[in-house]
């Protein structure tokens, strides 16, 4: 039997053990890729800084492994997951500081991981736009013109397809991604959200897809947010979600489990964050996306080295790696919020 459905079997007949015995909330501690076993009594630490949720001061180990940048903790109060990393000071998304050499650390240590191949995500360009139109008509749902920003624009695939209908303005810290963005002829401004100084209320609504696990402090983002965002505007946050049965089956093996991502919500903490920083949550769902079969087998290589390299391979010999596969796995959250009229709470 292939070993790693043994493994998978084995961690669900653990999550199994751990229901049945009315554990609500398993703590899983768990064998870390650096052979690390943790078992029994969560241990308690004190983080360099406080939770960026709740101020909190105490947290306990939840697993390491060499796919994250430090730890991965559990605030004791407020439940908040997050990566104890020990680069605060040159993070991505630290107000007003160059970026660049930070964000390609991380990402050297990806393609060192083997966690990402560049030829894939090079060729993922289609399908990128395909799920930015997804992503643009779902929010017309709520919301279909006015002034959108974007942050974490990246290469600019949502700001394009947002043309037409919205006035979209983009941020993004990688500067050779804006500068992407910048050359098809799309707003998108290099640097930090904070650095940017946009006057209060100017927005009618802001989106932020797979950036808020990677910012350095998601609070502070948000009440940045909500300053330049006008009363009765909408914020959309997309996020892996990690109340998940993904994460207790795979443990430090989950795929969102990558050098860059250094905070991990529920809907619960998520809930609380919107909450305090102004913002009412008027729906919240799991969400897929649609992806090429080429870039569906790399993902199984994070799993399984030798399971993807099969898949790709089959998938080139069958002429099918081009062909679109929508996965919805359940371990990623979308949400849509409303700015309060009168603020935080
Ligand atoms: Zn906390």
């Amino acid at each position: 039997m292939n070993i790693s459905l043994v493994f998978v079997l084995f961690r669900l007949f653990r999550y199994l053990s751990c229901s049945l015995t009315l554990c609500t909330n398993p703590l899983w501690i768990g064998k870390g890729n650096n052979g690390a076993l943790r078992n029994g009594a969560p241990q308690s630490s004190h983080p360099r800084t406080a939770c960026d949720l709740c101020g909190g001061a105490e947290c306990d180990f939840i697993l390491a492994t060499p796919r994250l940048d430090g730890p991965l903790v559990r605030c004791r109060r407020c439940r908040l997951f997050y990566v104890q990393t020990q680069h605060d000071a040159q993070h991505p998304v630290s107000d007003g500081r160059d970026a660049t050499a930070e964000m390609e650390r991380l990402s050297a240590r990806a393609r060192e991981l083997a966690l990402v191949e560049p030829e894939v995500e090079e060729s993922e360009r289609p399908w990128r736009e395909l799920a930015a139109e997804e992503r643009i008509t779902d929010l017309m749902r709520y919301v279909g013109r006015g002034r959108l920003l974007e942050v974490g624009a990246s290469t600019g695939e949502l700001l394009a397809a947002a043309r037409g209908c919205f006035e979209a303005t983009g941020v993004e810290a990688d500067a050779a991604s804006s500068l992407t963005a910048r050359r098809r002829g799309l707003d998108c401004r290099c640097g930090t959200l904070g650095a940017m100084s946009f006057e209060d209320g100017s927005f009618d609504s802001a989106v932020m897809y797979h950036t808020i696990e990677h910012l350095e402090s998601p609070r502070r983002a948000l009440q940045e947010v909500s300053r330049i965002l006008r009363p009765g505007g909408w914020l959309v946050i997309e996020t892996p979600n990690i109340a998940t049965l993904w994460y207790h089956l795979l443990g430090a093996r989950w795929r969102q489990f990558i050098p860059d991502h250094r905070y991990f919500f529920t809907p619960e903490t998520m809930g609380r964050l919107c909450d305090e920083t102004g913002f009412e949550i008027a729906e919240l769902r799991s969400v897929g996306k649609s992806m090429s079969l080429r870039l569906f087998a790399s993902r199984v290589g994070r799993y399984s080295p030798h399971l993807g390299r099969m898949l790709a391979s089959a998938g080139r010999r069958l002429g099918v790696e081009g062909r679109t596969l929508r996965l919805n796995l359940g371990d990623v959250m979308r949400l849509y919020a409303v700015k309060r009229e009168y603020g935080t709470n």
